[in-house]
């Protein structure tokens, strides 16, 4: 039997977008995956797979083939007079940008997952700039790293050892020797645990922080009470004092800071922060993107429409008003008449008023693997896995794209085919 090791492969799974993995296929079948984490060992292998297309009738789910899915979902869409198109994170840029043409045609709400995770971050940035830097740099010059609300030992598992804790730089040659690492959490997390200090913060307390340490790196450290969401003060200027005087500094921020009191507040505190650092030093700052191309999604609606997430197209022209124009936000009005949820899993994650009405309206889903939303949706499309059976463009968490890689052939659609092909039908039907 052949036996074939393909290197260099992109791991479509986390925003680290790790891009040394090794593929072992036999027969055409991926047999092995060699330096990925377990997380991503275990997209590549695949698992558990939606074998066919489906169509729900009489409350059971029915194989049908590709036509009839497809021509179900084009009547879904076109008959709906507020439709939302969800999801668009853990596929490639170019069914992206289809699903922007079909949102448009369609007069379509189309949110990417920036809306349930950084999309408070993205607001920040909007707000206050973006003081960010790629990841090499972090890997090649940074002495001191903050990971503030984020668990990476977790939610990005390669993360320290190849850019950030552990990585060997060129003015970093030995690695963790060389760099300070802080984690501030609610928690002490694996993250917490290998890092040289760990600030305990109360929840919800992270902007006071913010705002402290910015009022000690000010020279008012007198005003600042003798603890701030439980931090001590002494601990704070400790903080402050290791910033001033790193030579290059970044923090890395999580769900913590976008899911927590203040949310874009937080963000807009922290970069203020990072700004005033930059009057003594270079400081930076990165958020932790979750999906593998949750970044590209933000990229690939803001080329077309001006806007990263939650754009409305229901006027006629592009209209983005987070709170407004967020999937949760016209869920939890009960505002939407159809849905189409693309490699995401809304049914998992959005919050149960959410689900109460998305279980009322038809739903079609387009995904390789079956989850909760499966068990909502009205029409099931599986398709081909990007990154491992279709190659296209993805952006990494600090913005940087890399080309995904085909490894093996499949029978299944890409997302790019089936969103072309419901396009056609929708404009076919729409005449
Ligand atoms: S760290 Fe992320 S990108 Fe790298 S192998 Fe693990 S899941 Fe994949």
């Amino acid at each position: 039997m052949a036996t074939e090791t393909v290197t260099d492969v992109i791991c479509p799974l986390c925003g680290s977008l790790c891009d040394d993995i090794e593929v072992i296929v036999e027969a055409g079948r991926i047999t092995n995956v060699k330096k990925a984490c377990p997380l991503g060992k275990s997209k590549i292998m695949g698992h558990g797979r939606i074998r066919a297309p489906m169509v729900r009738e009489g409350g059971e789910l029915r194989e049908v083939s590709y036509d009839v899915a497809i021509e179900r979902s084009a009547e879904i869409l076109s008959d709906a007079k507020r439709p939302l198109l969800y999801g668009w994170s853990s596929l490639i840029c170019e069914a992206q940008r289809k699903g922007v043409e079909l949102a448009e045609e369609i007069g379509a709400l189309i949110d990417n997952t920036a809306s349930v995770c950084h999309g408070p971050t993205v607001i920040g940035v909007q707000g206050k700039g973006s003081p960010g830097c790629t990841l090499g740099e972090v890997k090649n010059r940074a002495d001191l790293v903050v990971f503030w609300g984020c668990n990476p030992a977790e939610a990005h598992p390669r993360h320290r050892a190849r850019y950030s804790h552990a990585a060997k730089g060129f003015f970093r040659p030995g690695g963790k020797k060389d760099r300070k690492v802080y984690v501030v959490d609610v928690r002490e997390t694996k993250t917490a645990k290998v890092a040289d200090e760990f600030i305990r913060v109360e929840p919800g307390y992270d902007y006071m922080v913010f705002s402290a340490l910015r009022t000690i790196l000010a020279g008012h450290e007198d005003v600042v009470p003798d603890t701030v969401g439980g931090v001590e003060k002494s601990k704070l200027i400790e903080m402050v004092d290791a910033m001033k005087s790193c030579e290059f500094g970044i923090i890395f921020g999580g769900m913590g800071l976008t899911h927590s009191r203040g949310r874009y507040k937080n963000l807009e505190n922290v970069i203020s922060l990072v700004d005033e650092l930059n009057a003594h030093t270079k400081f930076t700052l990165m958020p932790m993107r979750g999906h593998y191309n949750v970044t590209g999604s933000g990229h690939t609606f803001a080329w077309l429409t001006g806007y990263p997430f939650a754009v409305d197209f229901s006027r006629g022209y592009a209209w983005y008003n987070p709170g407004e124009t967020a999937a949760n936000d016209v869920l939890l009005r009960g505002e939407v008449d159809a849905m189409m949820a693309i490699a995401a899993d809304p049914g998992a994650h959005f919050p149960g008023e959410s689900l109460r009405h998305m279980a009322k309206i038809p739903l079609i889903q387009i995904d390789p693997y079956p989850n909760p939303t499966t068990e909502l949706a009205d029409v099931v499309i599986p398709s081909a896995i990007s990154g491992v059976e279709v190659a296209g463009t993805a952006y990494r968490m600090d913005g940087v794209p890399i080309r995904t890689r085909k490894i093996v052939d499949t029978d299944y659609l890409s997302d790019e085919e089936i969103l072309e092909r419901i396009l056609t039908r929708v404009r076919e039907l729409r005449r």
